[in-house]
């Protein structure tokens, strides 16, 4: 290996999927589930996938992989990993944890961005009065952090999202939409900004600025992607779907679904014994 490696990725859509998601998407596999809430299956991960997660969450710890989400730490925990990472980055990278601790130097500077915005009682309040109206179904609020709704499809589209995108600019909040989600986040949280902590920190320990590869389906990773020198989008996802931007260094998988996490896992496993003597130094 010619240094360490940091792994950042996605979970939903890029390497678990919902029953639903695997329907519309296709690339199904032998898989097993990763996510029950109140009885209902949330979440599902190929066996294979799970099996390459394993692996590399074997190597030593110049080797880190980071699942990075817009979930919250209690939506993240709730998804059985087949190996126990150092970090986790949740919240769209307004949470991280280490060893399943808040950082709580990390809370503190994210707390000094979320400053500079509008706050989140003003944005949720505008959602409150789109419920009213009966533009979108329902509104939560995460962690305190940022807000989403849940959307019917049919009734909320790229225009409701354009106006509600005009209405939260000037809050220094931007919008994502995708499906029945339409998710309303500080211009501060950006999954990319937690990498950046997270990167330094393993630098300052390995003496070596980590190689960042990165997978994500969504524009909420679009910074992720671009910040990591290796990046994989699966096939059939949001930002494949609305056209890949020039980014040399990301690679589209061939197939979608489970089948697009399998080709993504392996691309790491290979990056990583490829490229490495850190396959002889994984743990058996
Ligand atoms: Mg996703």
């Amino acid at each position: 290996m010619t240094g360490p490696v940091l792994v950042t990725t996605d979970l939903d859509r890029t390497l678990i999927f919902s029953p639903r998601a695997t329907e519309q998407l296709g690339g199904g596999l032998p898989r097993s589930v990763v996510e029950v809430l109140e009885g209902r299956v949330v979440s599902e991960m190929a066996d294979v996938v799970r099996d390459g997660l394993a692996q590399l969450g074997r190597f030593p710890a110049a080797v880190s992989v980071v699942p990075t989400t817009t979930r919250t730490p209690r939506q993240l925990q709730r998804v059985d990993l087949p190996f126990t990472p150092r970090f986790l980055i949740a919240g769209s990278g307004g949470v991280v944890l280490e060893h399943g601790r808040v950082d709580e130097g990390w809370a503190r500077a994210t707390a000094r961005r979320l400053a500079g915005c509008a706050p989140v009682t003003e944005v949720r309040a505008v959602l409150d009065a789109l419920v009213a109206d009966g533009t979108v179904l329902r509104a939560h609020t995460a962690e305190d952090l940022f807000c989403y709704g849940i959307v019917d499809p049919a009734r909320f589209g790229a225009e409701e999202a354009e106006r509600l995108t005009a209405r939260l600019l000037p809050r220094s909040w931007r919008v994502a939409h995708q499906g029945t989600k339409v998710y309303a986040l500080p211009d501060a949280l950006h999954k990319a900004h937690a990498i950046g902590h997270v990167r330094g920190r393993m630098a300052e320990e390995l003496g070596d600025v980590p190689e960042l590869l990165a997978a994500g389906d969504t524009w909420l990773d679009a910074e992720m992607l671009e910040l990591a020198d290796r990046g994989w989008v699966p096939a059939g996802s949001e930002i494949a779907r609305t056209g890949l931007p020039p980014w040399p260094h990301v690679t589209l998988t061939g197939a979608p679904g489970h089948a697009a996490a399998a080709e993504i896992v392996a691309a790491w496993q290979a990056h990583v014994l490829g490229t490495s003597a850190a396959g002889e130094r994984a743990r058996p």
